[in-house]
């Protein structure tokens, strides 16, 4: 039996240090909170974890079963790094009837939408480059830019999130290659961006030359309301707005699939970069998921039924169990309530205690490019049932009672 040592050979030289990028970006902090919590008492408010018991099981495995029997030789193949026709295909009809005219040549298939995050990031920034967020921003984003060695600048904005004319301003200032924005349900506010903003940034992008990436895990996901259209389907956007999906929130994030829909030369940029990290996205998934798009809108409208509720249960418990002088949004969909405690409250501070009570919630801190606002949180209210997110709140309220 081979033995190998873990103590260095006597006489062995140090190997070289890491990259410096890897000292710059830390690990993240929500998969910290959730490994402290994972304690099954424990009500986790923390996580960004679709309900697992509404994952459409019999379909998913149906597909699966019959993609396996029907074409094997196909699925368990190498496949193209651009993605499966099918799939493409089906995700360019569903863009266009969402009124966003796409071909299936539009799309990129990429291992979920983290993915075409980090391939843009290959593409499109050099070490010191600038990125635009929003503030505060979805946090693995944070750490795909900061790798890239890219100069982080938040763009302020209000409840209904980023403001178009600092954003003209910012762009005049610091000369960014993109901004990226999450308009839809954001992670981590819940905040959607009106219509007449998104026309605002499509036309800001035009004058001021900078690339939108538009990142929309949550559209699908509306509870109340209209749909606004994407940004990149307003004028001025056409040539240079990427829109970033994902399968993860809709369908299951286990399958790790996402699409990027991006002009010409940035896909091909893109694909080339796909290719350098994993040649392509498991086919046997892609093909599968193809299938499952036919019943993904009476999925979602099943999905949609129970997330309102939820959204509601917490809605309904948040003035009993946060101290007077709090605030919170109400978010048309998506996954996320985003609270602002009075400003004597420290949420990173006041962790440990809440967990002892056996409930989490993130710190909103570390979503912060700007300055960070240490009284504010992220509560996920999709995991739990009704009955389960009342208690986590009553947990929550003595837990920054104590
Ligand atoms: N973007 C945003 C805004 C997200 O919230 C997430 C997941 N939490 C992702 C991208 C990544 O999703 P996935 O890679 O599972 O598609």
């Amino acid at each position: 039996m081979t033995v190998i040592a873990s103590t260095p050979h006597p006489t062995a030289a140090a190997v070289p240090p890491l990259a410096a990028r890897t000292g710059k970006v830390g690990g993240s902090p929500v998969r910290d909170i959730l490994a402290v919590t994972a304690r099954p008492e424990v009500i986790n408010f923390a996580g960004g974890l679709p309900a697992p018991e509404l994952f459409d099981r019999d379909g998913i495995a149906a597909a699966f079963r019959d993609v396996l029997a029907e074409t094997p030789a196909q699925a368990l193949q190498y496949s193209t790094t651009e993605g499966e026709p099918s799939l493409r295909a089906g995700l360019a009809a569903r863009l266009s009837q969402r009124g966003l005219v796409t071909g299936a040549d539009d799309l990129l298939v990429t291992t979920g939408s983290q993915q075409g995050l980090s391939l843009l990031a290959t593409a499109l920034l050099d070490p010191g480059d600038t990125v635009l967020v929003e503030d505060p921003c979805y946090l693995a984003a944070l750490q795909v830019f900061g790798l890239a060695g890219a100069r982080i600048v938040a763009v302020p904005g209000d409840a209904d999130g980023v403001d178009p004319q600092a954003l003209e301003e910012l762009i005049a200032r610091e000369r960014p290659k993109l901004f990226y924005t999450v308009p839809t349900f954001q992670n981590p506010t819940g905040r959607t961006l009106p219509a007449a903003r998104r026309a605002a940034v499509a036309q800001v992008a035009a004058r001021a030359g900078v690339w939108i990436v538009e990142d929309d895990p949550y559209g699908e996901l509306r509870y109340e309301g209209e749909r606004v259209p994407w940004i990149a389907s307003y004028p001025g956007a056409e040539d240079r707005a990427v829109l970033l999906g994902s399968f993860s929130k809709v369908m299951a994030p286990g399958v790790r699939l996402g699409w990027l829909r991006a002009p010409a030369a940035l896909r091909r940029a893109c694909a080339v970069a796909k290719q350098a990290a994993d040649l392509h996205t498991s086919t046997v998934n892609q093909l599968a998921a193809a299938r499952c798009l036919t019943t993904l809108d009476a999925h979602l409208a099943r999905v949609r039924d129970v997330y309102r509720e939820r959204r509601d249960a917490m809605l309904a418990g948040l003035p009993a169990a946060l101290p007077d002088g709090s605030a919170w949004q109400r978010p048309e969909g998506g996954m996320f309530l985003w609270v602002r405690l009075p400003a004597s409250y420290d949420t990173t501070a006041l962790l440990p205690k809440v967990v002892r009570q056996d409930v989490a919630y993130v710190p909103g801190a570390p979503f912060y490019a700007g300055e960070p606002d240490p009284s504010t949180l992220r509560l996920c209210f999709v995991t739990q049932t009704p009955e389960e997110i009342g208690e986590g709140l009553r947990r929550l309220g003595e837990g920054l009672r104590s």
